[in-house]
């Protein structure tokens, strides 16, 4: 391409490389001539939204010619009662990647620093370098963030400090001591985001919750998500959970209608659906105990994680090993952008979804071999 704007752009984003994105199951198809693929490549729920969500969807496809509530005063409602904080601390968002833009967007300057791990969750520098702000990166600690080495980055411009607990993509957690051992030495000036996507399938017990925190740490900004565990990423809905003040800020800058009145009825209907949610989770573990015991079985070493997608060295190019799924069909994620070229991210899928997975994986990395 003829780089006729690039230097006009903010040099933020001309360092940025576009997010890749898992492959959509209907390009494969085009490409191949595939019928059968199964694409385990974007951490989405295996089992789709529950009925009472479609149901709800469906009941608001009547009134589109309307804008939305620009409030999500229902949704807020139920979200309130649900995790026991005032409206007011709420922030909804066009998915919580939207709420990750609105701290940037509220908070940082091209004289601030924003702080993370290596080898955490894309967005973080993405919202950061669009802002112009700067982004330092915190060397990770098998694999998983290293707080301590975090807490020593940490000087008079960072102003935000991201954090996925756990992260993706490599699955690691931070439990309940360390994350307010940490949360304990940062500046009251300074903001941290925890980023909790993943939240409702951690079943460690010393895993916390972060909107319990809120009391102790007003700085805290909590996210959450409806596109995971709730099965509703195409949607687009997730929230933030801070001080009133912080999130009268947030609000401030969000676009006034950022949530669609489908992704606002969807989501209010799925958090009371806890049956749904529960069937979500169970199927999540058993999956995970598939590919775990999957990748035993082929001698491979993975990422011990507490989210619903497993990352495997591979042994090989991660790029090279996606390409050859591919071409069987299966869709997972490489992830050399994240500094990570030998490993490949695949998400928990149904029983049929993790085997075909497997298998195929066992044949490519068998012709690798030859
Ligand atoms: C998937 C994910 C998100 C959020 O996605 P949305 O669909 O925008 O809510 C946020 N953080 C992490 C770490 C994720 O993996």
């Amino acid at each position: 391409m003829d780089a006729k704007f690039l230097s006009l752009a903010l040099p933020g984003v001309q360092a940025l490389s576009p997010y890749e994105p898992g492959k959509p199951i209907e390009e494969l198809q085009r490409e191949l001539g595939l019928s059968e693929i199964v694409k385990l490549a974007s951490n989405e729920s295996p089992l789709g939204c529950g009925p009472a969500a479609l149901k709800a969807a469906g009941a608001t496809l009547n009134e589109l010619a309307r804008y939305p509530d620009g409030s999500g005063f229902g949704l807020k409602q139920a979200l309130s009662l649900k995790l026991n904080v005032d409206t007011d601390c709420l922030t909804l968002g066009n998915g919580s990647n939207d709420v990750l833009e609105l701290v940037a967007r509220a908070f940082l300057s091209p004289e601030h620093e924003a702080l993370f791990s290596e080898h955490a969750f894309a967005v973080y520098p993405l919202v950061t370098q669009a802002i112009g702000a700067r982004a330092v990166v915190s060397p990770a600690r098998d694999w998983g963030h290293d707080l301590e080495a975090m807490a020593a980055r940490i000087s008079l411009r960072t102003r935000v400090i991201f954090i996925a607990n756990p992260n993706n993509p490599t699955g690691t957690w931070i439990d309940c001591e360390t994350l307010e051992h940490f949360l304990d030495g940062v500046p009251a000036t300074t903001l941290v985001v925890l980023d909790e996507a993943y939240f409702e399938y951690v079943a460690e017990p010393n895993y916390p919750d972060g909107v319990g925190l809120l009391p102790r740490y007003p700085n805290l900004i909590v996210t959450r998500t409806f596109s995971k565990a709730y099965g509703l990423a195409g949607l687009r809905v997730g929230y933030g959970v801070s001080s009133p003040e912080v999130a009268d800020l947030l609000n401030r800058v969000r676009q006034p209608f950022n949530v669609n009145s489908v992704a606002l009825a969807a989501a209010t209907a799925a958090l009371a659906d806890s049956e749904h949610l529960a069937a979500s989770v169970a199927a999540n573990q058993v999956g995970m105990a598939q590919l775990v015991a999957g990748c035993q079985t082929l001698g491979l070493s993975y990422i011990p994680s507490a989210g619903n997608f497993l990352t495997v060295d591979v042994g090989h190019s991660g790029r090279t090993i996606y390409q050859a799924l591919l071409e069987k069909g299966v869709i997972v994620r490489p992830i050399e952008a994240y500094g990570m070229p030998q490993h490949l991210r695949i998400s928990v899928g149904l029983k049929t979804e993790n085997m075909r997975f497997l298998q195929a994986l066992e044949v490519v990395l068998k012709e690798r071999v030859c």
